[in-house]
C-alpha cells in the first residue's frame, strides 16, 4: 500500500429497484411456465445485460404487437402502456402480462382522475420516453407535456382554475422543483399529486449520487445511455461539480479519468454484477481501496401479477407471492410490500 492510493466510494442504495426486479422476474417466471418464445414489447427494463441475458433465455423483444403472433405471451415493459396498446392486445389475442411498475401505474391514475374531473393535466417529463408514451395515453386529449420551465411560460390552458400537474417517475428532483415553481407562478391554483411522483428509487439514488459527488470529483454512473435514471444520476453529479461519465460496463472506463478519489453508482435498471465488474476495472486499473456508503435501507417489493401466480402454480413453477429478486436483496432485513 502506497501513499498514492485513493478511494473508490461505491454509493448504496445503487442498481434495482423494486420495480425492475418485479419486471425482471416476471419474464423469467413467465419463461418457466409457459415456455419460450415469450414476446416482451419494448425493452423489459433500459439495460442491454439485462435485455441480452432474457434473450438468450428465449425471450423476443419486439417494438410493436403487430410482430406478436396471435395467441402468444406477451409482457410489458415496466415502463407502462397506454390503454390502446393494452386493447390492440385484447383485440389480437396475445396473452398479456403486464410489468408496468406499479409506481408508474399510480401515475396512470392520478392521470384519469384528473381527466374525469375536467382538469388539464401538465405532465413533466421527457418527449419519446416510452413512460411518458403510455401516460399520455391514458387522456390524450387533456394532457400536455413541459420538459422545461421555459415550457410552462408557452402553456396555453382552458381555464387557469382547473390545472393539475403529474411527472415521469425518473426526473430529477431539483429539475422538477424548478419546473413546478413556474407552474405554481403561472398557475396559483394548480393541484399536485399528493403524494410525489418521482419514484422511492429515483430520489434515492439522487440522494445517494448527490453524497458522491461532495466526496469526490470523479463519477461514474453505471447505466444505459437509454436509462432516464442513469441520465439524470450523470447530470446531477455534473451539477455539484464532478466529472461525471456515463458507462454501460467495465470496457467503457477510461483509465485517463483516473485522477484521484472515485464514486460509482448505477442505474435502476444495471445489474450489481456489472457495477462489481466496473468496481474491479477500477481497481485493476489504479491503487484503490473500496469504501461503501449506505444512505439508507430500501425495502420495498411489489407482488407479482396475479394471473402468473396463478399460471405457475397451475405448472407447479414454485414461487413466492412476491418478486424473488427484492426478497433475496432484501433477505434478513424487514420486507414491506407496496400495494397499488
Ligand atoms: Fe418503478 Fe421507480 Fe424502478 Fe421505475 S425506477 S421501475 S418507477 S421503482
Amino acid at each position: 500500500m502506497t501513499g498514492a492510493q485513493r478511494t473508490l466510494f461505491l454509493a448504496a442504495p445503487r442498481g434495482f429497484c423494486a420495480g425492475v426486479d418485479r419486471a425482471i422476474d416476471i419474464v423469467d417466471i413467465a419463461l418457466q411456465v409457459y415456455g419460450a418464445p415469450v414476446y416482451v414489447r419494448h425493452e423489459i427494463v433500459h439495460n442491454r445485460h439485462v435485455v441480452d441475458e432474457l434473450r438468450g433465455r428465449g425471450a423476443v423483444f419486439v417494438d410493436e404487437l403487430a410482430d406478436v403472433p396471435p395467441g402468444a405471451v406477451v409482457i410489458f415493459s415496466a415502463h407502462g402502456i397506454s390503454p390502446a396498446v393494452r386493447r390492440e392486445a385484447k383485440d389480437r389475442g396475445l396473452r398479456a402480462l403486464d410489468a408496468t411498475c406499479p409506481l408508474v401505474t399510480k401515475v396512470h391514475l392520478e392521470a384519469l382522475r384528473y381527466a374525469k374531473q375536467g382538469y388539464s393535466i401538465v405532465l413533466i417529463g421527457h418527449r419519446g420516453h416510452v413512460e411518458v408514451e403510455g401516460t399520455m395515453g391514458e387522456a390524450p386529449d387533456a394532457i400536455v407535456l413541459v420538459e422545461s420551465a421555459a415550457d410552462v411560460e408557452k402553456l396555453e390552458l382552458p381555464d387557469p382554475s382547473k390545472v393539475a400537474y403529474i411527472t415521469q417517475t425518473t426526473l430529477s428532483v431539483d429539475d422538477v422543483r424548478t419546473i413546478v415553481e413556474a407552474l405554481k407562478r403561472r398557475y396559483p391554483a394548480v393541484h399536485e399529486p399528493a403524494k410525489a411522483d418521482i419514484c422511492y428509487a429515483t430520489q434515492n439514488r439522487q440522494d445517494a449520487v448527490k453524497e458522491l459527488a461532495r466526496r469526490c470529483g470523479i463519477v461514474l454512473v453505471v447505466g444505459a445511455p437509454t436509462s432516464s435514471n442513469a441520465n439524470r444520476l450523470v447530470e446531477v453529479a455534473a451539477t455539484l461539480g464532478a466529472k461525471a461519465h456515463l458507462i454501460e460496463a467495465a470496457e467503457d472506463i477510461d483509465a485517463a479519468w483516473l485522477t484521484g478519489d472515485l464514486g460509482i453508482t448505477a442505474g435502476a435498471s444495471t445489474p450489481e454484477d456489472v457495477v462489481m465488474a466496473c468496481v474491479k476495472r477500477v481497481c485493476e486499473l489504479g491503487d484503490y481501496r473500496v469504501e461503501e456508503f449506505r444512505l439508507l435501507e430500501e425495502r420495498v417489493m411489489f407482488p407479482l401479477p396475479a394471473e402468473l401466480l396463478g399460471a405457475a402454480k397451475e405448472t407447479g413453477v414454485a414461487v413466492g407471492a412476491v418478486n424473488e429478486r427484492a426478497a433475496a436483496r432484501v433477505s434478513g432485513g424487514e420486507i414491506r410490500i407496496r400495494h397499488h
